[in-house]
């Protein structure tokens, strides 16, 4: 090699990911600390009033049945006899055969426990189930939204960029208002891959068993994908309200469902969550060959994961324990009793008030007319109250504002308190 060639060479750098360059800054939670923050500098006697009901963050401990458990698998792993290693890298067999026993099996859902995909959270899955689909599916996405389903498509490549109302090229947006009880119909127009997220993070929404019918309907038609993030289905107290996709006859053939331990055992740290995904689920190549997805995402575990950790799993199983599925009643009742106390509190201030029923979000239109950041400063100026803009979650959040139950009582009952005494006019 000449001396010019290894200059030229020299001088070229690793290619970024454009991808990433198309997400719009001024990220949700990063400008809501800031204004936070500032407020605190310049208020420092009301800093100290402040209680957050922002972002959608458990609060409560760890319920003691998942404690024990994974204090026991630490004590398994430091002796030579019950040491154990690399476990499968779908998750350990213990866990896989309670989950698609307890939660699916016993419901009438007809799920194997290798249908079963254990992972650090559901994050994490929504995002890497990309890994497995085509880039030329179009996607649809509903408006408000939980943006990780946006910015993953992003970072994928699956968009353009975004307009001036925060919409990206090349996604089908499905708007969720007051007038459909924030539950989408199914489009006119054909998708590849439906995100659905129910009970909803933010709007707290349900769907009903006709509406996920006509969902099911829908795929069946456009041999479409639905994912569906069922991450809050502990929060489900309607017995009418179907908790999985897979209740809905023909799910298990259209549907990978998303789940989590983070909101019902109290997760968000530990991180442990799940997919399932049916032998039956197929998807096409690009020359029309219907093909299960299930090796797929076998393969991609198998490549790129090993699961989570061997005492995060055994915590995970202590929740389908007696005592563990008791914990967790407990928890959930705990969060829903603290939104009860918040609707009410809103609803007694005057305010047009939606969730917090079967999800422990209350999703709240903003009186007066202003904005959701006119709110999120009066509520924060004026009631010391952390919540989170609408209009982050998408342009159809504006008008909004969610108040999260992830609370102790006592700061449920203070802000409870300050909603009734506020007036907004
Ligand atoms: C909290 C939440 C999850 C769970 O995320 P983890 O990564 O499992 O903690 C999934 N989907 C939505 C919509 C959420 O709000």
């Amino acid at each position: 090699m000449d001396a010019t060639a290894a200059k030229v060479i020299a001088g070229t750098m690793a290619y970024l990911n454009e991808n990433y360059l198309k997400l719009q800054a001024g990220y949700l939670f990063p400008e809501i600390a800031r204004r936070v923050r500032e407020f605190c500098e310049a208020n420092p006697e009301a800093a100290k009033r402040l209680i957050r009901c922002g972002i959608g963050d458990v609060t409560e401990p760890l319920p003691p049945a998942a404690v024990q458990a994974m204090k026991a698998a630490v004590d398994e792993l430091s002796v030579r006899e019950t040491f154990r290693g690399y476990g499968h890298e779908q998750g350990g067999d213990f866990l896989r055969s309670k989950i698609a026993q307890i939660d699916y099996r016993a419901r009438g859902m007809e799920i194997a426990d290798d249908e079963i995909f254990v992972s650090d959270g559901s994050k994490s899955d929504c995002g890497f189930i990309l890994d497995i689909l085509g880039d030329r599916n179009r996607i649809a996405i509903t408006n408000p939204v939980y943006p990780v389903y946006v910015d993953t498509n992003v970072m994928a490549g699956h968009t353009g960029l975004p307009n001036e109302s925060g919409q990206y090229e090349g996604i089908i947006y499905l708007p969720c208002r007051a007038e459909n009880e924030f539950v989408p119909e199914p489009p006119n127009e054909h998708a590849d891959v439906v995100y659905l997220c129910f009970p909803n993070n933010p709007t707290g929404a349900v769907a009903t068993r006709a509406q996920l019918e006509r969902w099911v309907s829908y795929a069946q038609e456009h041999k479409a994908l639905l994912l569906y993030d069922a991450a809050y289905e502990g929060y489900i107290s309607d017995p009418q309200i179907p908790r999985s996709i897979f209740e809905i006859p023909g799910g298990t053939e259209c549907a990978v469902e998303f789940r989590s331990f983070s909101k019902t055992g109290g997760f968000t740290g530990v991180r442990c969550g799940f997919t399932v995904m049916t032998k039956r689920l197929l998807a096409q190549t690009a020359d029309g060959r219907e093909l299960p997805l299930h090796s797929l995402w076998h393969r991609r575990w198998s490549t790129k994961a090993n699961s989570v950790s061997y005492p995060v799993q055994r915590g995970a199983e202590a929740l389908y324990s007696e005592e563990g599925r008791a914990q967790v009643r407990g928890l959930i009742e705990h969060y829903m009793g603290n939104a009860r106390v918040l609707s009410e509190a809103a609803k007694a201030a005057g305010m047009e008030v939606y969730g917090g029923k079967n999800a422990p979000y209350i999703w709240v239109r903003t009186p007066r007319g202003l904005t959701s950041w006119q709110m999120f400063d009066r509520m924060l100026q004026e009631l010391n109250v952390v919540v989170t803009p609408g209009s982050g979650f998408g342009s159809e959040g504006e008008g909004y504002f969610r108040i999260s139950a992830f609370n102790s009582r006592a700061n449920a009952e203070e802000v409870a308190r300050r909603l009734r005494g506020a007036s907004f006019s």
